[in-house]
């Protein structure tokens, strides 16, 4: 047995962005845009533009607005930027891996910002180390970056798709050469990228909201396995013929929790099909209360839903810190203590002696979902019942969303009743698979739905016992 071929990667699912535009403030315009994108990762941020002396990149740990500082932003000159923000579990938090990845390559130096998770990295990285190649940092996007950078063609078309050609897993990538940007989703198309228009200039973003917040109209979403070239005249769109048509796997995670509510995927809203989720819940498991509050933000869209199809009042019965987010202040610290207090206080006003359902979107390990329920029954409410707009999470996930290990999964390892009792929960309602693809309907792409079925698009066989999947053809230690 070969040790160091395991396939469990510590998952990302980060946001990128691009643009090309002449006479513009491009890296402003990127920090707009990250900052639009900051709910996809808070690890680090980073922005490389293009100049005539070549590509300058400045990355830093932390949020958009802690990494950049007015005078980097006034550093950051140039006619076309690419932007990324990071989301990575704790092991690989590191700057050796904030991104973009700025390389040297024969054609000229090379950027490139990746959101999605390879599912061979391993096996690429000891080829591409006995061919010599020196890695800075351990992570799967560095592998894309030097794959396409020591790829032959003489043109950056060519090289990017031959360096693409034995990548496994899943990649929304935006790439910076000194002319162009190129947008590239993978062959399943599990993470989201789309194209906009911005004054002379084009843009891709991870999410149509970054479009929104920078003023540009958006033109399109790129399809599975679509490679684009954008200059400020032009967006030249190519297939990348190399890689083998396969049926679309779009995460449908990215619907319960992960994009934001204002942005379109598919040509579908997120926040209508979240309070369709919600609706759709009710039908599913009605239940006898007073009223209706949401987990925000991410489930109140679904808790509206959820309040307007059962005729009940909605209320914000848990109001959330806006400044919490992910920061330096690590867990283990003193901080730890004060636990979901830190960023949710309750209403006891509003909820003494109430039945109340309680919208969230996910159950992961129970934690955080323990600790919200034990404060509303402190708060006074005399029944809680839960309802989850996803299926029971069984299954980590390989493709970029940080969803544990088997172990940690609440829902691998204990029933739904049990879950409930665990919870301290009157009871508990999971949105059906059915339902939950209905809510997103008319979208009627593929969609991967590995965390909730065990049924992931790529050759991965995962095994339960012990807590690792791997490839086919790769071998396990
Ligand atoms: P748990 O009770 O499992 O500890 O936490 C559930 C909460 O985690 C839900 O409110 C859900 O919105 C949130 N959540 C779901 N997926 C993710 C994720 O990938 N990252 C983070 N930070 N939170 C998540
Ligand atoms: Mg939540």
């Amino acid at each position: 047995m070969t040790p160091g071929l395991l396939l469990y990667q510590p998952s990302e699912a980060c946001g990128v962005f691009g643009i090309v535009a002449p006479g513009e403030d491009v890296a402003r315009i990127t920090y707009f845009g990250l900052y639009s994108l900051q709910h996809r990762g808070q690890e680090s941020a980073g922005i490389a533009v293009a100049n005539e002396q070549g590509l300058i990149c400045h990355k830093r740990m932390g949020l958009v607005s802690q990494v950049f500082t007015e005078g980097e932003l006034e550093r950051l000159t140039g006619h076309a930027a690419i932007g990324h923000n990071r989301y990575a579990t704790s092991g690989s938090s590191h700057i050796c891996n904030a991104q973009p990845i700025l390389l040297k390559t024969d054609l000229g130096p090379l950027a490139l910002a990746h959101n999605g998770n390879l599912a061979n990295t391993v096996t690429l990285q000891g080829q591409l180390r006995r061919r010599g190649c020196a890695f800075n940092g351990d992570s799967d996007s560095e592998v894309i970056a030097r794959l396409i950078a020591e790829a032959p063609g003489a043109t950056w078309e060519a090289k990017i798709e031959r360096g693409l050609s034995q990548v496994l897993g899943s990649y929304s990538l935006v790439i910076l050469t000194p002319e162009k940007v190129y947008g590239v989703r993978d062959p399943q198309g599990v993470r989201p990228l789309v194209l906009g228009r911005f004054n002379h200039g084009y843009v891709l973003a991870s999410e149509s909201c970054a479009l929104d917040t920078i003023g540009a109209t958006t033109i399109r979403e790129l399809a599975p396995g679509e490679g684009i070239a954008i200059t400020p005249s032009s967006a030249i769109s190519y297939q990348l013929s190399a890689i083998s048509h396969q049926p679309s796997a779009f995460c449908i995670f990215e619907y319960i929790y992960f994009a934001r509510p204002d942005s379109v995927l598919n040509g579908r809203l997120v926040y209508e099909a979240r309070m369709e989720m919600g609706r759709r819940l009710v039908r599913e498991h009605p239940v006898d209360v007073d009223f209706v509050i949401g987990v925000p933000d991410s489930a109140t869209a679904a808790a509206i839903g959820y309040a307007e199809e059962a005729h009940l009042p909605f209320f914000e019965g848990l109001i959330k810190s806006r400044y919490i987010g992910r920061t330096f202040i690590q867990p283990e610290q003193k901080l730890r203590q004060l636990g979901v207090k830190l960023k949710f206080n309750a209403l006891p006003q509003l909820l003494r002696g109430k039945r109340i359902v309680v919208v969230d979107d996910s159950i992961v390990r129970g934690n955080t979902t323990r600790e919200i329920v034990h404060m509303l029954r402190e708060a006074g409410v005399s029944e809680v019942h839960l309802r989850i707009t996803s299926p029971p999470l069984r299954y980590p996930c390989f493709l970029g969303v940080d969803i544990a290990t088997y172990q940690e999964l609440i829902a691998h390892r204990l029933t739904i009743a049990q879950i409930c009792r665990h919870l301290g929960a009157h009871s508990l309602g999971y949105l059906s698979l059915e339902g939950l693809k209905s809510s997103i309907e008319p979208v009627s792409c593929g969609f991967c739905t590995g965390c909730l079925t065990g049924e992931y698009p790529l050759p991965i066989r995962s095994t339960p016992v012990p807590d690792r999947v791997q490839a086919d053809g790769e071998e396990k230690s």
